[in-house]
């Protein structure tokens, strides 16, 4: 595995220089615009607001607990919000803990945060206002592709078409033909693992070498099978057998730190970012990263209604500078872009680039979640020990609701799936739920310690127009750019479909004979999927959508903007893997554009 590649000074960086493509943002969708685009034969300009942190050497997936001055934990200065924080208070979250010199995000919480401490912003310096909102942000090259659960799903036509199917909202512009080709790119490129199962609401990749269930596992699968459902392996954005062609990445192997929240994997079998697309897109030669600078806005020439570039400050001096480019990519994570869009304000656009049609902030839209229902699988109470946290992911249960007649809910539309694992884990988490003391308590602990079982729900979140982030009026952040002020709630649609998810588990768990310790039904604050996607979102009209199928302006044609922010819909499915394939397959057509002078 080879070392991460130095990147030039900034100061080494000619800013005078017009580069075919500027990149903002370093995760799943500013990576894999820099990979596309340097491969057309681009030079490409990354501005990432954050540092560069070599993982490679800070994750450090093996060390143990005991082996860390405090445990993994964090310093004493810090403070990780809570579940409870989130509901109790309103943003910004960081004004209730101001004896902590660093507020950081519930991710954060669990064992081993003081591995990741590095990549997520400190919620003093980077509020936020409105309505509750948990709002996960990373601040590093790689973004929160660096810590993501990879689970690495593809959606389907029943998530494309889903407002022909269902009536409510609008259907995206493409449909699963359009992107399933970048999806197979995606899978070769990336390495994912899985099980085909040939379901058509949640389509296959090409697949690697997949994590093994284990016998709990393999007996719930037994009993789906029945009622027609399916547990499957963790579909895993992780390579297995490896991957010939990138020499920054290793194939997994099973040592555990997976299941250390925020996990993170420091020989990249784990796709993130830097790894998997930024390095060897950088050793190109086409590609100039430039870390710690935080774009405010995009330029705009209002004599030619083309983007020009943008405005950015420099992290750590503070110094404003501007950069130039043929095109300007937005790939800074859904809010985060529609941000920087709606701090662009000029002439043409006193709302924010390329807002002509009033859409941009708007139809927020991500995961609900929070039902969880634990248990164990009692053959393997007092039975033979494993290292099965020494995987990268669990198993997951596909949607199975509304895809037919026969499945239809009379209380919800769209579905939910549910993600879970079991067996032994490093940390007995089991112990919370055994009652007793002593030594009777400790037996009961060792002994049930192999035969844990737990499962929660996500589920999709109905696109609505007034679920929309703006610009806080007065609030700014360190940096003096106005901040996003929230205006978001789930509806009716999700408070039902949280009660479904805890039925289905709960008769899941009985059918399976599992026994149950506890039941949670508590839909989590909203925001807390960290699965944000919808507010620049792409369609044929630009009177109702602000970006094309391509992902691309409709009213300043020379502006891209591949993240989340382009998505029509949730789905159910966790969205990284779709956000990587339409990346690709809007660069893909830049290049194309640029290449015959069309934009
Ligand atoms: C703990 C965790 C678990 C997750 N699990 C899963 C999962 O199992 N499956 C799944 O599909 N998804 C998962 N996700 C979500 C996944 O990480 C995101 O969907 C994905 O990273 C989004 O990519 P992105 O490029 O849009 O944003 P990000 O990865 O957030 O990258 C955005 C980048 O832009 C930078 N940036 C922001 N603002 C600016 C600015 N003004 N100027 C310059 N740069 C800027 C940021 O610093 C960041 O590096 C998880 C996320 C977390 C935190
Ligand atoms: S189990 Fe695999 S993916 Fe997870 S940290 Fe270990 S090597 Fe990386």
């Amino acid at each position: 595995m080879q070392d991460a590649p130095q990147f030039q000074s900034p100061h080494s960086i000619d800013l005078t220089e017009t580069f075919d493509a500027i990149v903002v943002g370093s995760g799943a969708a500013g990576g894999m615009a820099a990979h596309a685009l340097t491969v057309h034969g681009l030079r490409v300009l990354m501005l990432e607001a954050g540092r560069h942190v070599d993982t490679t050497k800070t994750l450090k997936s093996t060390e143990w607990p005991y082996e860390h001055p405090r445990q993994g934990y964090m310093p004493p200065d810090t403070y990780v919000l809570s579940n409870e924080d989130y509901k109790k208070h309103n943003p910004p979250y960081a004004k209730t803990f101001g004896r902590y010199t660093n507020v950081m995000n519930w991710q954060q919480w669990g064992e081993g945060p003081d591995y990741t401490k590095d990549l997520f912003v400190n919620e003093h310096e980077h509020p936020y206002t409105g309505t509750k909102f948990s709002w996960v942000r990373a601040r590093a090259l790689g973004g929160k592709t660096n810590v993501w659960g990879r689970l690495a799903l593809r959606l389907s036509d029943y998530d494309f078409k889903a407002a022909s199917r269902d009536g409510y909202g609008v259907d995206w512009p493409i449909s699963y033909a359009d992107v399933a080709p970048y999806y197979d790119k995606v899978d070769r490129y990336l390495g994912i693992s899985g099980v085909v199962e040939n379901l058509p609401w949640l389509p296959d990749s090409i697949y690697q070498r997949p994590m093994k269930l284990n016998d709990g596992e393999v007996h719930v699968r037994e009993v789906l099978s029945r009622s027609g459902r399916v547990l499957t392996p963790f579909r895993l954005g992780v390579t297995t057998d490896g991957l010939q062609h990138n020499k920054y990445r290793h194939r997994c192997m099973g040592r555990g730190a997976c299941q250390r929240r925020v996990g993170g994997c420091d020989i990249h079998a784990a796709f993130d970012s830097p790894t998997g697309l930024i390095y060897p897109a950088f050793d190109t030669g086409r590609l100039v990263v430039r870390p710690n600078s935080t774009v405010h806005e995009v330029t705009l020439d209002p004599k030619t209604n083309r983007a020009t570039g943008v405005g950015f400050i420099d992290s750590e001096s503070r110094k404003s500078y501007t950069a130039k480019a043929k095109v300007v990519v937005l790939g800074a994570s859904t809010l985060e872009s529609t941000r920087i869009m709606l701090n662009s304000k000029s002439r043409l656009y006193p709302e924010g680039i390329a807002n002509s049609s009033g859409h941009l902030g708007r139809n927020l839209s991500e995961h609900v979640m929070g039902p969880r229902v634990e248990g164990f699988y009692k053959p393997r109470v007092g039975g033979e020990r494993r290292n099965e946290d020494g995987r990268p992911g669990g198993f997951y249960i596909p949607r199975f609701q509304n895809l037919d007649a026969a499945t239809r809910s009379k209380d919800f539309i769209r579905g939910f799936g549910l993600e879970g694992a079991s067996g032994q884990e490093m940390f007995p988490e089991q112990a919370v739920l055994l009652p007793g003391f002593g030594r009777d308590y400790k037996r009961k602990v060792r002994d049930h310690a192999p035969a844990t079982f737990y499962m929660y729900g996500l589920g999709e979140v109905l696109p609505r127009y007034e679920n929309r982030v703006a610009l806080d009026p007065k609030v700014k952040d360190t940096f003096g750019i106005p901040v996003l002020r929230f205006n978001y709630k789930h509806g009716d649609n999700e408070e039902k479909m949280c009660r479904a998810m805890t039925a289905s588990m709960q008769e899941i768990f009985e059918a399976s004979g599992l026994e149950i310790t506890k039941v949670s039904g508590d839909r989590l604050v909203e925001g807390s999927s960290v699965h944000e996607v919808g507010t620049a979102r792409m369609g044929a009209d630009p009177k109702t959508s602000v970006l094309n199928p391509f992902l691309q302006s409709h009213d300043v044609r020379n502006l891209f903007v591949v993240d989340g922010a382009g998505f029509v819909s949730a789905g159910c499915q966790n969205p990284t893997w779709t956000i990587l394939a339409l990346a690709w397959r809007a660069s893909d057509h830049l290049a194309d554009e640029l290449k015959k002078g069309n934009i």
